[in-house]
């Protein structure tokens, strides 16, 4: 039988809760979950692509044996190929989400019909978490543990006072 691999890709910068949740529903809808890491220079993250890879390999060690994570800089379609992959996963959040997501499988779809986007939610109670507003809310020293966890609000305060 061929392997079910799926991709999650994402910016995560930070990693949240939400994106933890997610993964660990996605490693267990497939045989191996590839955690596609990009580089994405257009968000101008707060993390660079090497801190990031390290952050989030870190988040999901112990979580799942079937966990890999990647870097990638290309077109998601091509690294999802690359990898594999079956389906990419993404994670739903609000209203707000839909549209820009809706049309993006639309696309990819269009690219490459024979890879499925899957749409998984979060935890009630984790969707509301944003990596864009755990860093808003550091900034203005905020208290973000509820939003990830007590390495990564150590990493996001460390980067803050490093200014
Ligand atoms: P991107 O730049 O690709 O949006 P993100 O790191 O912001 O990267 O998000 C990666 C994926 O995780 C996206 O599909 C996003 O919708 C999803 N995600 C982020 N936060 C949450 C959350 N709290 N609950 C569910 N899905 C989430």
């Amino acid at each position: 039988m061929t392997k079910r691999i799926a991709v999650y890709p994402g910016t995560f910068d930070p990693m949240t809760l939400g994106h933890l949740d997610i993964v660990r529903r996605g490693a267990n809808l497939a045989d191996t979950l590839v955690i596609g890491v990009t580089t994405n220079p257009s968000k101008e993250p707060m993390f660079s692509v090497a801190e990031r890879l390290a952050m989030v390999r870190r988040e999901v060690a112990g979580l799942a044996a079937n966990i890999k994570v990647v870097e990638f800089d290309s077109l998601l379609m091509d690294f999802a190929e690359a990898q594999g992959a079956l389906m990419i996963l993404r994670g739903l959040r609000a209203v707000a989400d839909f549209e820009y997501e809706f049309q993006m499988a639309g696309m990819n779809q269009q690219l490459n019909d024979e890879i499925e986007t899957v749409f998984l939610m979060a935890d009630v109670s984790l969707q509301p978490i944003a990596s864009k507003l755990v860093k808003e809310i550091a900034r203005y020293r905020g208290d973000i543990g509820k939003f990830v966890t007590p390495a990564v609000a150590a990493d996001v305060k460390r980067h803050l006072s490093r200014g």
